[in-house]
């Protein structure tokens, strides 16, 4: 099986980096048990959220949230370093194709993209604004234009089949580092709009590194790196407990009436089950 895979490179001063996240967002959607758009929609937050994770330091993390009046209510996804989770508000939601293609924006609606991100050493930052089109990556790229004064371009592409099983995920990103040549933006910005769809792309089975020669065709393509990336959530057990125990006596006696208490991640659609014992324990 082919690996999920985040590959950085820079070409004459523009920072590109692509990634394949077919294996990770297949994962998602069955824990969740999306439906097609549900798939789509968490697929390509969740691949956006690691694109932005990349141009972050070491252990820190960036949330984002896409808020609109649509039936799928909310699409959240947060990631750090090479991992990332993320759920929908509405995992069934279900509406015509549009033009042919699940209709993302139909299913967020009007609304606004909330980015946090939380930083190493300072409070974390929240920035928002409001959405474009609802389709995630022209989100993506506004917000950051706007609320960040980055101009960058952000592709990202969920394929699902019929049968609701995600085929290709992954997206690129590509953002003008302070100082670069003008000509090379305008021979990128010619290049995207040369390339095929990056669901496309993936398809037909190339790989991250070959997305960022493509898009770098005729310039000089640097490769940084690349690192596996993958579905993680951060919850367990015992953090469960730990948030239990902030719970006055009050409050855990009152969970402790009954037989078992169910804890549920919306992150992962994992579910935790406590005893009453294990409950009424926590009391201090
Ligand atoms: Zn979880």
């Amino acid at each position: 099986m082919k690996q999920d895979i985040l590959t950085k490179g820079t070409v004459e001063g523009v920072r590109i980096y692509a990634l394949d996240t077919t294996n990770l967002v297949r994962e998602a959607c069955e824990k969740h048990k999306t439906s097609h758009l549900a798939s789509a929609a968490l697929g390509r937050a969740m691949t956006g959220a690691l694109l932005l994770a990349a141009t972050m330091k070491d252990a820190e993390r960036i949330g984002l949230r896409f808020k609109g009046d649509g039936p799928i209510e909310e699409v959240v996804a947060d990631a750090e370093g090479d991992s990332v989770r993320g759920y929908v508000g509405n995992p069934d939601v279900f509406l015509s194709l549009n033009e042919g293609k699940l209709d993302v924006g139909g299913a967020i609606g009007r609304g606004t993209i909330t980015v946090t991100r939380y930083l190493k050493n300072a409070n974390p930052f929240t920035g928002y604004c409001d959405l474009v089109d609802g389709e995630i990556a022209n989100d993506i790229t506004n917000y950051l234009y706007t609320s960040e004064q980055t101009p960058s371009s952000v592709a990202l592409g969920v394929l699902v089949n019929k049968d609701g099983v995600v085929e290709v995920a992954g997206g690129y990103f590509i953002q003008a580092l302070p100082g670069c040549d003008e000509a090379v933006l305008e021979a990128l910005d010619h290049n995207v709009r040369m390339t095929p769809y990056v669901s496309q792309l993936l398809e037909l089975g190339y790989t991250p590194e070959k997305i960022i020669q493509i898009l770098g065709k005729g310039l000089d393509v640097n490769i940084l790196e690349s690192y596996p990336v993958k579905f993680k959530c951060r919850c367990s057990r015992d953090a469960v407990l730990k948030t239990l125990l902030t719970l006055s006596d009050a409050d855990i006696e009152s969970l402790g009436e009954d037989d078992e208490t169910e804890v549920h991640c919306h992150f992962c659609n994992e579910r935790y089950i406590f005893t009453k014992e294990e409950i009424l324990n926590l009391r201090k």
